[in-house]
């Protein structure tokens, strides 16, 4: 298990530099926040996948004016909801997928977004990461959602040596204090994009480099 004392002191070390960089909250949670409506955390998260936090956000916000609930977007037919969320990655599968989930979700779960990560994950396209955010933000209960930045900091600061954020998630539910579970996501996230990029990652500047083994790190800056 790791040190709490150790966590609360790299999660400090963290925010205090990225609100020195001014870093924004990545768009999921920028959604999410103050209105954690897990419809809303569930599709905006479908819609980040290859998609970058600003064109997410107002793609999103889009989908949310002519969609404001399962019923209005199981309604839709895909090609306009791939309109309404264009130029997101991938938009013309995104509205399909959307189109389907939003279909099931009505028709199967009387309109309301599952709260167990079974049946989440059993939703077309819905992966691991989506299902812990909807979990995550939007019932408030403790996963741990792994993503690409979360899989590659918790390996390169030597927390666990995995090699799937599926075996990620596997051992920090083993090795991380309960409390952190929730926050831990959004804190890798802003750090991946601003500091611990996944290409050589900005380490002169990280309070956490005297002591990070920086596994797996070929070059940084
Ligand atoms: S020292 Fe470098 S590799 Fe380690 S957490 Fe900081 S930025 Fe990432």
């Amino acid at each position: 298990m790791l040190e709490e004392e150790y966590i609360d002191s790299i999660f400090s070390e963290f925010s205090s530099l990225l609100a020195s960089m001014g870093s924004p909250l990545p768009s999921v949670s920028a959604i999410a926040e103050g209105n954690n409506d897990p419809y809303r955390v569930l599709v905006s998260t479908l819609i980040s996948l290859r998609t970058k936090d600003d064109v997410t956000l107002s793609s999103s916000e889009r989908l949310f004016r002519a969609a404001p609930d399962i019923g209005s977007l199981a309604r839709m037919d895909p090609e306009t909801i791939a309109e309404t969320i264009k130029p997101a990655g991938f938009y013309k599968r995104k509205g399909e997928q959307l189109k389907r989930i939003a279909t099931i979700i009505e028709e199967e779960y009387g309109s309301r977004v599952p709260d167990d990560m079974e049946t989440l994950l059993s939703l077309p396209g819905v992966g691991l990461k989506t299902a812990s955010l909807v979990l995550n933000l939007g019932y408030g209960m403790d996963a741990i959602c792994v993503d690409c930045h979360v899989h590659q900091i918790a390996n390169r600061l030597g927390w666990v040596d995995t090699k799937t954020p599926e075996k990620t998630e596997e051992k920090l539910r083993e090795i991380l204090p309960r409390r952190f579970w929730i926050p831990l996501n959004e804190l890798l996230v802003r750090y991946g994009q601003k500091v611990c990029t996944s290409v050589s990652p900005f380490c002169s500047l990280c309070p956490e480099e005297p002591r990070c083994p920086k596994k797996g790190v070929r070059r940084h800056r």
